[in-house]
């Protein structure tokens, strides 16, 4: 049986942490970029996601239900620290960010094996 991946189960990195990112990454800078809609000014420098502001953030873009099935509604426009938010053991090491933000939503951390997609061809 093919395993999902397992950040479309999870989201909870989006619902725990500040999506802030430089402000000339928004699509009122950058043709494509983050729509700027979705965001505020954090200060001089950077942006921040909608929702992300407060004590118990969560992204104006994360649709769904965390720890159950959830999806980045604007992810091919998605601002550079979340692209570069890595999930643990997706290149073979862990993230204590991913993990910490799990176990605040009562999820246990991503096992080594989370990325192995047994349907998927291997190289010889
Ligand atoms: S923009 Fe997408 S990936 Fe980034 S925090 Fe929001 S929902 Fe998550
Ligand atoms: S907390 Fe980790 S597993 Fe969950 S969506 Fe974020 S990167 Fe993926």
């Amino acid at each position: 049986m093919e395993r999902p991946n397992p950040c479309l189960t999870c989201g909870a990195c989006c619902a725990y942490y500040r999506a802030s990112f430089y402000w000339a990454e928004a699509d009122d800078e950058t043709p494509g970029g983050v729509p700027v809609a979705l965001t505020r000014k954090l200060n001089e420098h950077r942006r921040v996601m909608i929702g992300c502001e407060g004590s118990k953030p969560r992204c104006i873009a994360l649709e769904g239900t965390v720890g159950e099935q959830v999806c980045c509604t604007i992810y091919e426009r998605r601002s550079s620290v979340c692209r570069e938010f890595e999930a643990s053991w997706i290149n073979g090491k862990p993230n204590e960010r991913c993990d910490a933000a799990r176990i605040a939503w009562g999820l246990a951390p991503l096992e080594p094996d989370a990325w192995d997609f047994p349907n998927l061809p291997r190289a010889a």
